[in-house]
C-alpha cells in the first residue's frame, strides 16, 4: 500500500461527512486502503446505533449526553444523524433546547473540532476568502447568530455557536436536509460578559462588542459575501439581540431569502399552538384577551401576529390592538414611557385607559395588576423570568376563566415563568399549558420553534422563493394548528416532526406561488416532490 493511499485513509476517517467507522464495506476497505486502520468485523448503520446508544445512555447527566453527541456528530454525521431521527423525543432535548443551553455556556471546555464557521471582527477582511472554500459548495442553509442574547441566558459571545450548531442539526432531523448542505455560521464581535473575557479557556475573541457602524458594517460585508457565494441560500438569524434582531430583518428580509426565527418562527409557533388551544377552550382567537408578559424580540413577534391572525377573523387593526396588553420590565407597557423600543410602540397602550384601573404597585402597572382588571384568558411569558407566573397571579388569571390558556415559552427551564405542574395544580387543572422548554407533565405542550422554522426553511427552499413573507409564516401556523395534537396535547408528538415539516414546507412553498413570490424551477412542490427530496440518515 503507497503511503499516499493511506493519507487518503485517514482524511476519510477524520472527515465527518465520509467517515463510516466500521461500516465501512470489505470493498471500500480495498478501496480506500482503510485495513489494518478499522478493526476486522464490517457493522452496520444499525449496529453503531445500538452502540452508541449504550455510551450516550451510560453518560451521568445531560451536559455529558450533549458532549458527547456533538463529539459523534464531528466524527460521523450519518451516525449521529440515525441516532437522533432512530429517537427523536430523547434525542432533540439533548441536542437543542434544554441541553444546549449548557452546551453554549460551556461550549469554550468542551471545545474539541472544528465546526462551522467562526467570523471574527479582525478577520472582515477575509470573509469572501473563507466562505470561498470548496466544501461549502453545498450549502443550501445558514444559521447565523453572534451569540449577545443566547436563549434567555444572555452574551454567550462565541459560545452562542451551540445555538446555530443545534438549529441545523434539527433542520437535518426534521426537514431532510442533507448535513453538508447546511453552515452554522458565528459572527464574532466580541462580548460584553466580562466572566467569558476573563476565562483563561474562552476560545472567542477577547474584546468587548463592537457597536454602531462598525457592527452594521461587518454584517453588511457578511451579507454581501453570503449572497454573492450562495445566491438562493436560506439565511436564519438566531439569537441576536432585541433591536440587532429587528433591524437586521428589516434590512435584510427584502434582499435574500432569509428570516429571524426569534421573532418569526416564534411568533407562528405560538400564534399556530394558541389557534389549537382556543379551539379547544371554545372561543375565537378574536374574543380572546391576550396578556403579553416580556415584549422584546419573541413577544412583540408573537403580537404582531396575533393581530393579523385576529384581522383574519374579521377585526380591523385597532380593535385587534386593543385585545393585547403587553407588560415589560417597566409593567404595562404605557404610550407616555419615554423610552419605548420600536418593537414595543405599536403594543403601548394609552394611559387615559387605565386611569380607573385599581393598581396595587406604586411605581408600575404590575402584571398582577392587569391581570386583575383586564381578567385575560390569554397569558404568554416571553420574559425569561423564571416563577415571574407565580400562584397569585395565576389563582387570580383562572377565578372566572374556565380554561386559561398560559404558555411559560421562556427557555432553558431555569428561566420558564412557570412550572407546569403548578399551572395545573393552581388551576384545578383546567388550564392549557404550553411550554417552551420540554417538561415531563402529561398533557401539555411544548410549543417549541421545531414545529415550524424547518418546514417554513423546507417550503421556501422548494419554492425557489425570493423571500420568506408574513404570510408564508402564518400559513405554515394555520397548518400547523390543524395537525392534532397527541395525548392531551395540542400539537403533533415529536414522533411525527417530520411529518410536520413536511405538511407545514407544502403550505408555506403553496403560499409562496399564491403570493407570486416563487422562483423559476418552483414546479417541485407537490407533497410528492418535497418529501422525496428529505434525506434521511442511511450511508450511500
Ligand atoms: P428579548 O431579550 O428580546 O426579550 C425579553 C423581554 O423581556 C425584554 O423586552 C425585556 O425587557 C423583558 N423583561 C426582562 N425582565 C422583565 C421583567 N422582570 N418583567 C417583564 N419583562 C421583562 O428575548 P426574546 O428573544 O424575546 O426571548 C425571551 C424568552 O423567550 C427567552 O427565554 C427565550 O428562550 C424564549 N423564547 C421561547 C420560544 C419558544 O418557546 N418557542 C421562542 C423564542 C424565545
Amino acid at each position: 500500500m503507497s503511503p499516499n493511499l493511506h493519507a487518503r485513509a485517514r482524511a476519510l476517517l477524520s472527515d465527518p461527512l465520509t467517515n463510516k467507522g466500521t461500516a465501512f464495506t470489505e470493498e471500500e476497505r480495498d478501496l480506500f486502503g482503510l485495513h489494518g486502520l478499522l478493526p476486522p468485523h464490517v457493522g452496520t448503520l444499525e449496529s453503531q446505533i445500538v452502540r452508541r446508544r449504550r455510551a450516550l445512555e451510560e453518560k451521568e447527566n445531560d451536559f455529558q449526553r450533549y458532549a458527547f453527541l456533538r463529539e459523534l456528530q464531528d466524527s460521523n454525521e450519518v451516525l449521529f444523524h440515525a441516532l437522533v431521527q432512530s429517537d427523536l423525543p430523547r434525542m432533540l432535548p439533548l441536542v437543542y433546547t434544554p441541553t444546549v443551553g449548557d452546551g453554549c455556556e460551556r461550549f469554550s471546555e468542551i471545545w474539541r473540532r472544528t465546526r462551522g464557521l467562526f467570523l471574527s471582527y479582525p478577520n472582515r477582511e477575509r470573509i469572501d476568502e473563507i466562505l470561498a472554500d470548496p466544501a461549502y459548495d453545498k450549502v443550501k442553509v445558514i444559521v447565523v447568530s453572534d451569540g449577545e442574547r443566547i436563549l434567555g441566558l444572555g452574551d454567550q459571545g462565541a459560545g452562542g455557536m451551540g445555538i446555530p450548531i443545534g438549529k441545523l442539526a434539527l433542520y437535518t432531523a426534521c426537514a431532510g436536509i442533507h448535513p453538508s448542505e447546511v453552515l452554522p455560521i458565528l459572527l464574532d464581535l466580541g462580548t460584553d460578559n466580562h466572566a467569558l473575557r476573563e476565562d483563561p479557556l474562552y476560545v472567542g475573541w477577547r474584546a468587548p462588542r463592537v457597536r454602531g457602524a462598525e457592527y452594521d458594517a461587518f454584517v453588511e460585508r457578511f451579507v454581501e459575501a453570503v449572497d454573492a457565494r450562495f445566491p438562493g441560500v436560506l439565511l436564519q438569524w438566531e439569537d441576536f439581540a432585541g433591536k440587532n434582531a429587528y433591524d437586521l430583518l428589516g434590512r435584510y428580509r427584502d434582499r435574500l431569502l432569509s428570516f429571524n426565527d426569534d421573532i418569526q418562527g416564534t411568533a407562528a409557533t405560538t400564534v399556530g399552538t394558541l389557534l389549537a388551544a382556543v379551539r379547544r377552550t371554545g372561543k375565537a382567537l378574536a374574543d380572546q384577551r391576550i396578556v403579553l408578559f416580556g415584549a422584546g424580540a419573541a413577544g412583540s413577534g408573537v403580537a404582531e401576529m396575533l393581530v393579523q391572525a385576529m384581522m383574519a377573523q374579521g377585526l380591523d387593526e385597532t380593535a385587534a390592538r386593543t385585545r393585547i396588553w403587553a407588560v415589560d420590565r417597566d409593567g404595562l407597557v404605557l404610550s407616555d414611557f419615554p423610552r419605548l423600543p420600536p418593537q414595543q410602540r405599536k403594543l403601548a397602550r394609552d394611559p387615559a385607559e387605565i386611569a380607573d384601573w385599581d393598581v396595587d404597585g406604586r411605581n408600575l402597572v404590575s402584571l398582577h395588576d392587569v391581570i386583575a382588571n383586564v381578567r385575560p384568558t390569554v397569558l404568554i411569558g416571553t420574559s425569561g423570568q423564571k416563577n415571574a407566573f407565580d400562584e397569585r397571579c395565576v389563582r387570580l388569571m383562572a377565578d372566572g376563566v374556565e380554561r386559561p390558556v398560559i404558555f411559560p415559552l421562556s427557555n432553558p427551564v431555569s428561566r420558564a415563568e412557570a412550572h407546569p405542574e403548578d399551572l395545573l395544580d393552581w388551576t384545578d387543572g383546567r388550564a392549557v399549558v404550553g411550554t417552551g422548554s420540554p417538561f415531563a407533565t402529561p398533557g401539555i405542550t411544548q410549543v417549541n420553534n421545531v414545529y415550524i422554522f424547518p418546514g417554513v426553511g423546507l417550503g421556501a427552499l422548494a419554492a425557489r422563493a425570493r423571500g420568506v413573507s408574513d404570510g408564508m409564516f402564518m400559513a405554515a401556523a394555520r397548518r400547523l394548528s390543524e395537525l392534532g395534537g397527541a395525548t392531551g396535547g395540542l400539537l403533533p408528538p415529536v414522533t411525527d416532526l417530520r411529518h410536520v415539516a413536511l405538511e407545514v414546507a407544502v403550505a408555506v412553498a403553496r403560499c409562496a406561488q399564491e403570493e407570486g413570490l416563487a422562483g423559476a424551477g418552483s414546479e417541485a412542490t407537490t407533497r410528492d416532490a418535497i418529501a422525496a427530496s428529505m434525506w434521511a440518515a442511511a450511508y450511500d
